[in-house]
């Protein structure tokens, strides 16, 4: 088994296991090929997990937010040293192309720890407020143990986006990677002990929809970061709110594209493809529903038609290739549904639509496809295929596409191609989404916040902003006088 860690798990700065939870395997997408196999944590692993986090918690937050940046810093620096290592596992774990997790996985998640690590000397001060002769300060405190729950897209990267804020702030984590790619994780706790991070401060369990619950349940638990679905958002947010604790809710979407006819098509196609074929579409802020001003549309099918059928599918560690399989038969299968669902429903199939030729048939390869005449109501336009699935609807007038694009429960994100300046700021504007790009699509640096609104969820990933998901405001009243009693 290429892939087999030490253990299951990661406590205390070291691997554990435990053989009394129910076991499970670890496979490469691309050839069904068995590569590790682990346990899930037993309630046992799941308290030894958080009481090791709250024991180192409290000595970590009395550190100087430098010194806590500095090993942050050094874990991004590590992280870079070892980039194809860690993005061969990541490839191994996922499925996705080398290509990809070369420059998009272990690469984004340095970038974590490098800007945390970075602001941590400067972004945590408190305000000083003058009230006369009295005054109060603001200090930003820690929460204390903060669960990380992960999905499968992007392991690597979600293990760093929710680690490096929290570990800044002051806070431990416990994090619990999808049961589909439990590797990546393993390593960013490793990493970070190299780093000189105290042990207990970064915990990894494994488990899936049942190990959650105990995560998310626990009293000693004060925040719960999740990245998933939309359903199992609700059931975390439910779970988490009998407590009150703290939550950030990274959720699904069907997020508008929106050409108008005055754009550059050539980049609007190429945001169009990266917004639904890049990680082989199973990316949560994914351009799904592609709204083309009727003008333009042949030509916009055309040429996307063409760039289509050129992606080079395959083996997902030859540099070469373009398209990785999915991340598990039955999320593949679920895709393939949906897109007999598209059919059955009237869409028009401009190109893929089945499994490709060529490829290991133990791999859960699905070919980039593109649906053209799609309309409002069907259920490829409404739902989350969460695959290489592009829906491309029509649309005559501004006003009319704003309201269609908005017409979801959905916000996670959106984007609009125009060269028109004034109408992309017009229609972002009215497109109700957490993160919104114009003339581009789905890039997400480290610099600027991302999260969802409406059912796609709540709280800010990356930049400044999450630190106050992380953290809260301990207001201090300092009084200079005597007390002044009317009694
Ligand atoms: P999922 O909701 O099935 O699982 C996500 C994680 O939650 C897994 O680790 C799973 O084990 C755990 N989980 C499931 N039920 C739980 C429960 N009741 N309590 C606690 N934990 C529980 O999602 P997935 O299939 O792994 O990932 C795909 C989904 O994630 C898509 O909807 C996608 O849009 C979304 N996603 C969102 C973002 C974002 O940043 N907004 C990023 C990536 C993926």
């Amino acid at each position: 088994m290429r892939a087999q860690p030490k253990a299951s798990h990661f406590i205390d700065g070291e691997y554990i296991e435990d053989a009394a939870g129910t076991p499970f395997e670890s496979i490469y997408p691309a050839t069904g090929e068995v590569i590790a196999r682990l346990h899930a944590a037993t309630p046992a692993i799941v308290e030894k997990a958080i009481a090791s986090a709250r024991r180192a918690q409290k000595e970590w937050a009395a550190m100087s937010p430098t010194a806590r940046g500095r090993i942050l810093k050094r874990a991004a620096e590590i992280m870079r040293e070892r980039n194809r290592e860690l993005s061969e596992l990541e490839t191994l774990d996922t499925g996705k192309p080398i290509q990809e997790t070369i420059v998009a996985d272990p690469t984004s998640g340095a970038d974590a720890f490098e800007f945390f690590g970075g602001i941590a000397a400067a972004g945590l001060n408190g305000d000083y407020i003058p009230l006369g002769q009295d005054f109060a300060f603001t200090k930003r405190v820690p929460l204390g143990v903060c669960v990380g729950i992960g999905a499968w897209n992007y392991p690597q990267q979600i293990a760093c986006w929710k680690g490096a804020p929290a570990l800044v702030c002051g806070n431990a984590m416990v994090f619990k990677p999808s049961e589909n790619t439990p590797l990546g994780a393993l390593k960013i706790a490793e990493i970070l002990i190299e780093a000189g991070l105290p042990k207990g401060l970064y915990n990894v369990i494994q488990g899936d929809r049942s190990t959650g619950p105990l995560l998310v349940n626990h009293k000693d638990v004060a925040k719960v970061s999740l990245t998933g679905s939309v359903p199992t958002g609700k059931k975390v947010a439910g779970a988490a709110a009998s407590d009150l604790k703290h939550v950030t809710m990274e959720l699904g979407g069907k997020s508008p594209l929106i050409v108008f006819d005055d754009a550059d098509l050539e980049s609007a196609i190429g945001g169009a493809m990266l917004g639904n074929f890049y990680s082989t579409g199973q990316v949560c802020s994914n351009g799904t529903r592609v709204f083309v001003q009727k003008g333009i549309k042949q030509q916009f099918l055309t040429r996307l038609k063409e760039r289509t059928e050129k992606i080079v599918i395959g083996d997902p560690l030859d540099e070469a290739t373009q398209l990785g399989p999915m991340v598990s038969k039955a999320q593949r299968d679920k895709v393939l549904d949906y897109i007999e669902k598209g059919k059955a429903e009237g869409a028009t199939l401009v190109t893929g639509g089945g499994i490709p030729n060529d490829v290991s048939a133990e791999g859960t390869y699905i070919q980039p496809t593109v649906f053209a005449d799609v309309t409002d109501d069907m259920t490829i336009a409404r739902e989350e295929i969460f695959g290489p699935v592009m829906c491309v609807l029509d649309f005559d007038h501004e006003d009319e596409v704003i309201e269609r694009g908005n017409a979801t429960e959905f916000g996670l994100s959106g984007g609009v191609f125009t060269s028109d300046i004034t109408r992309a700021h017009r229609v972002v504007d009215q497109l109700e989404a957490g993160t919104l790009w114009i003339n581009t699509y789905n890039l997400a640096p480290v610099e600027i916040p991302f999260g969802g609104s409406k059912q796609s969820g709540f709280g800010r990933e990356n930049s400044l902003a999450a630190l106050e998901h992380y953290s809260e405001l301990k207001t201090v009243y300092v009084s200079m006088g005597k007390v002044e009693a009317p009694y």
